[in-house]
């Protein structure tokens, strides 16, 4: 069917029919996972309105920025500081994926034992399927894990990629490293938008993107409620949403959305019988439109109150220090807050294991489901400490591997009520 957005994406040079493709089963999946929700708050109809628009507005208001003379600039990772990329008046779009189309397209450069993360945003953009990429002026990429840091010397050779160095522990010469990439870093968002970053312009935007984490935080102590008013997959959705939109337009609409739901809070209505076992998710990052597992949990009769994740508390729990005044030392602040970052990619990680016990009890979760992405090492191999970290503190976890297949959903379902069983 033609769309008003057919020129758009043909000057993009995305692969019409392939996306199209796309964008049906999206809707369908959509429509199955979160439209069939009773009782959903007013203000989801503003994520359903940008999940609707995500290939359509969206990318039309990114091209409508170029035109403008602003720059598109797509990150992979909650290590990228976007300050500096708004510093510089550029727009910053999360990049990665989370879906299965594309990795046939993957798999002719990557080994299929590779997580689905990375086979899908090289596939996205191989099987020319991806709006936010085609828009981009620059792709940030990152030395997180071994699969990211070689995928994107493959990347490279079809998108304008640069590399950021991240540190793999925490001691005084690994900030150092990192003050020094964030450095690098910031000149070439210099050269490539043309814009001189000043302290004016960096101090406006950590306001904005602590601005959106502090929504993000209000909603999150408002979902924590009992009886529990508002989905995991909502909130997941959000989260998601917050790499995408714009973040002045993004923080106000969950602004409202907030006080929709503190009335709800108030006034004690649930979206889940006051006995559903509340959970929390831990582990590798879910990207769009991966709602496989907490729509797993959720159909299966119990409440997800919290992830830990990038895309979820790891990237709303640290703000950034507000009372730099000069550019080093907003740099400074800038390099503390992101070395706080506790990805599995660091060793030792102990603080990872400390912020989940803590957040599991705040929430008075019933058990952890750790979640990993097939072929992760990092995350795999931490699961082990998270479990005996929760086996202390008395809360039961289960630990499921799987990817962005649809194969093995009644595999898991059984596992999850199983382990419902056990801690109901
Ligand atoms: S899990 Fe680690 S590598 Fe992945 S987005 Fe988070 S910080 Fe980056
Ligand atoms: S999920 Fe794991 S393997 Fe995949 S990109 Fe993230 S850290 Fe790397």
């Amino acid at each position: 069917m033609p769309t008003p957005y057919d020129e758009m994406w043909e000057k993009l040079n995305l692969d019409l029919e392939a996306h199209e493709g796309l964008l049906t089963v999206l809707g369908k999946f959509y429509g199955d996972i979160y439209l069939s929700q009773e009782g959903r708050l007013q203000g989801t109809e503003y994520l359903d309105f940008v999940l609707s628009e995500v290939h359509g507005l969206r990318i039309k208001e990114l091209q409508d920025a170029k035109a403008a003379g602003r720059k598109v600039i797509g990150a992979f990772c909650v290590f990228v500081p976007e300050e500096l990329v708004l510093a510089a008046d550029a727009v910053c779009v999360g990049l990665c994926a989370g879906a299965e189309v594309g990795s046939e397209a993957a798999e002719q450069v990557l080994p299929r034992n590779t997580c689905a993360l990375i086979k899908s945003f090289v596939g996205f953009k191989l099987a020319r399927l991806c709006p936010f990429i085609e828009s981009c002026d620059l792709v940030v990429g990152e030395t997180t894990c071994d699969g990211k840091k070689k995928a994107y010397e493959i990347f490279a050779d079809y998108a304008p990629v640069y590399v950021m160095e991240i540190p793999q522990m925490k001691n005084a010469c690994d900030r150092d490293l990192w003050k020094a990439e964030m450095l690098r870093f910031k000149a070439k968002i210099e050269e490539v938008t043309g814009q001189a970053i000043t302290a004016v312009k960096l101090k406006e935007a950590i306001k904005l993107v602590n601005a959106r984490r502090r929504m993000l935080r209000r909603l999150n102590r408002l979902r924590a409620a009992v009886p529990v008013p508002i989905s995991g997959r909502d909130v997941l959705l959000v989260n998601q949403i917050s790499f995408y939109d714009d973040p002045v337009r993004f923080t106000k609409k969950i602004d409202e959305l907030c006080d929709e739901l503190e009335a709800k809070v108030i006034s004690g209505q649930g979206v889940a019988p006051l006995d559903a076992p509340r959970l929390m998710l831990s582990g590798c990052p879910m990207a769009v439109p991966n709602w496989k597992v907490p729509y797993i949990i959720e159909s299966s009769g119990a409440v997800v109150v919290g992830e830990e994740s990038c895309i979820g508390a790891r990237n709303t729990r640290d703000l950034v220090d507000e009372g730099a005044e000069t550019l080093d030392a907003m740099l400074d602040a800038l390099v503390d807050r992101y070395m706080k970052i506790d990805c599995a990619c660091f060793t030792p990680n102990a603080e990872r294991l400390d912020h989940i016990v803590a957040m599991a009890r705040d929430l008075q979760v019933a058990g952890v489901i750790h979640y990993g992405l097939s072929f992760c090492q990092p995350y795999a191999i931490e699961s082990f400490k998270v479990g005996k970290a929760l086996e202390a503190a008395k809360i039961p976890m289960l630990a499921i591997e799987t990817d962005y297949s649809m194969e093995d959903v009644g595999q898991l379902k059984t596992r999850v009520e199983a382990f419902l069983e056990m801690v109901r």
